[in-house]
């Protein structure tokens, strides 16, 4: 049997990681989180002292890196670098802009293209990214692009910070949130963008319960309630 594949893309803060984790955990489906991937990526060049803006210090970089991605038994992602579990040291704050500028290169999306696609082909999906629609998975049999106002966005990502221990005032999150939006939206390899096919779920006035209600009715309506 083929497997099903489901890419979500959209803007950091939209509840992709959240909704698309929880969707999969009772649809049985993998849970693909491609931001963590670029994290990785952008981690290693901030450990390493290489500047994310230098593009030809980063793809020079890249050799250097092994990144893997392991599930736990529960279907958590871990990520692995060159061996070492940084699953929680790539969700500081510092990381995100570093992932978002060594993101924009073509030599770090082609480095990290096939192993996505392999996750893909052997098993069922639901992959969260900018991309995942327009570039990873044009194929994919459900494609939703999830938002949310910027602001929306920053309030949720304000009390994540919270929660993990690391708050940040909310002029300078959704300051951050724009810079990021703007540069994954404007750069020229693999653009932020709505897949033509995909469809449009916009969380601003949405709580948990009621996007991911939304979400699951989408995929079940273009997967034929599967
Ligand atoms: O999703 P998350 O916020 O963890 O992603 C971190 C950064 O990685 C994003 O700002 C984006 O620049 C980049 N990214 C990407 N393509 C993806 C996933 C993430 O360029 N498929």
């Amino acid at each position: 049997m083929s497997h099903i594949r489901i890419a979500i893309d959209g803007p950091s803060g939209a509840g992709k990681s959240t909704l698309a984790r929880s969707a999969a955990g009772k649809l049985g489906y993998l849970y693909v989180d491609t931001g963590a991937i670029y994290r990785t990526v952008g981690y290693y060049m901030h450990m390493n002292g290489i500047d994310p803006e230098n593009e030809a210090a980063v793809t020079a970089g890249l050799p250097e890196i092994s990144v893997e991605l392991v599930y736990e038994e529960d279907g958590l992602q871990r990520m692995l670098l060159n061996g070492e579990d940084v699953t929680g040291a790539i969700r500081l704050p510092e990381i995100s802009l570093c992932a978002s500028a060594v993101s924009a290169y073509p030599s770090v999306r082609a480095f990290l293209l096939e192993m996505q696609r392999k996750l893909a082909r052997e098993h069922s999906v639901i992959m969260d990214g900018r991309d995942i629609g327009t570039v990873v998975l044009p194929d994919a049999e459900v494609k939703i692009f999830l938002t949310a106002s910027p602001e929306a966005r920053a309030e949720r990502r304000c009390l994540e910070l919270e929660q993990r221990g690391t708050p940040q005032p909310y002029e300078k999150v959704l300051e951050e949130i724009k810079k990021r939006d703007w540069n994954d939206a404007n750069r020229a390899a693999a653009p932020m963008r709505q897949a033509e096919d995909a469809v449009l779920l916009d969380t601003t006035n949405l709580n948990f319960q009621e996007s991911e209600a939304a979400l699951l009715a989408m995929i079940r309506r273009r997967t034929g309630g599967i």
